[in-house]
């Protein structure tokens, strides 16, 4: 049998917060070891520009963002490893993990920061679409450049969908935004910017029916459901951008969560209800869910590990 790796300081995730934790744990010598999860940088590495994280007055793109934090964490010796945290055992002492179903490893305290995931409609061609690359998204930065002088769907009306729809406006000949609503939740800025981009059609009160196409998108089959009137939108590409849900499933049953399977934390800090068990950024903020604020969290984190360890007998 393979030896089990002991870890004094694992951090699970590799978004602001949880690189944010590493460069704080490391400096503080707790020698943490960072496992990426399966989209290493996390969220904004699927994000274009990025203009309210501070210190960067011409703005930055997301994804150089995330190298220069892994870059500072692994500068105080983080190590960054990619892999996948499959199972946990957070009430045993030391805590107990697995990675990709295979490596054990123990630790000594645990920061927790696996993010959130993207939403889907759960419509059946659009999992089926999705599935065999046919045209179906929920990161237009990512594949917006497929449909290049094209017609495009998204769904959504936060400042993801707006930011999305806006991005998509300046590749394709027409973007159709679906709005569920008489109007959308975006920031009125976002807004804005939405309704002054002349290819950008918005669908207000409207519905996704159903995804046309066998292999790739064909059409969208929207309703309103104020008039009850149905029509079918020839697209070759469906966006869909209604928020997230977050990485939270290993964890359940062991940590108290809200129904959305949001961690619960102790106010004003990162602590979970298991001793020496941290959670910060999207796994826990609800609220917020800015890469400043998951960066903060997991400043918190960080602090609050290295505060907790302190107490024990062995560290
Ligand atoms: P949000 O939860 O803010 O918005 C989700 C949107 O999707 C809402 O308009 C919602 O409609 C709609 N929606 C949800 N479910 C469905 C459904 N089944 N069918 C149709 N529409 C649906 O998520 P976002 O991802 O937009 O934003 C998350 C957070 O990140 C926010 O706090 C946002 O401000 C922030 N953010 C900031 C950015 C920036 O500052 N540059 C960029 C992107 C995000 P309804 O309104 O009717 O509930």
């Amino acid at each position: 049998m393979s030896k089990v790796e002991h870890i004094h300081c694992l951090i699970i995730g590799s978004g602001p917060a949880g690189y944010t934790a590493a460069i704080y744990a490391a400096r503080a010598d707790l020698k943490p070891v960072l496992y990426t999860g399966l989209t290493p940088g996390g969220q904004l590495t699927e994000t274009t520009e990025v203009d309210n994280f501070p210190g960067y007055p011409k703005g930055i793109t997301g994804p150089i963002l995330m190298e220069d934090l892994k870059a500072q964490a692994e500068r105080f010796g983080t190590q960054v490893r990619f892999g996948l945290v499959t199972k946990a055992d957070l009430k045993s002492t030391p805590k107990r993990v697995w990675v990709d179903e295979t490596i054990e490893i123990t630790a000594d305290t645990i920061i927790i920061s696996t993010g959130a995931s993207a939403k889907w409609l759960g419509l059946p061609n659009e999992t089926r679409l999705r599935m065999n690359a046919g045209g179906v998204s929920a990161c237009a930065v990512c594949d917006g450049f497929f449909f290049k002088g094209q017609e495009v769907a998204i769904v959504g009306a936060g400042d993801t969908a707006a930011e999305e729809a806006t991005y998509l406006a300046k590749l394709c000949k027409k973007v159709f935004m679906i709005v569920r609503r008489g109007e959308m939740r975006a920031s009125k800025a976002m807004q804005n910017r939405v309704l002054n981009t002349p290819n950008i059609e918005i669908l207000w009160d409207s519905e996704t029916e159903d995804i046309l196409g066998k292999d790739a998108v064909e059409g969208v089959v929207v309703k309103n459901h104020k008039t009850g009137e149905s029509k079918t939108l020839t697209v070759t590409g469906f966006f869909v951008a209604i928020g997230h849900k977050p990485n939270t499933d290993i964890f359940k049953g062991q940590l108290d969560m809200d129904d959305m399977g949001y961690i619960q934390v102790v106010p004003g800090s990162s602590k979970t209800k298991i001793e020496g068990v941290f959670a910060v950024g999207d796994c826990f903020d609800k609220t917020y869910r800015q890469a400043v604020t998951a960066a903060g969290s997991g400043c918190m984190g960080a602090l609050d590990a290295e505060r907790w360890l302190a107490t024990q007998p062995v560290h």
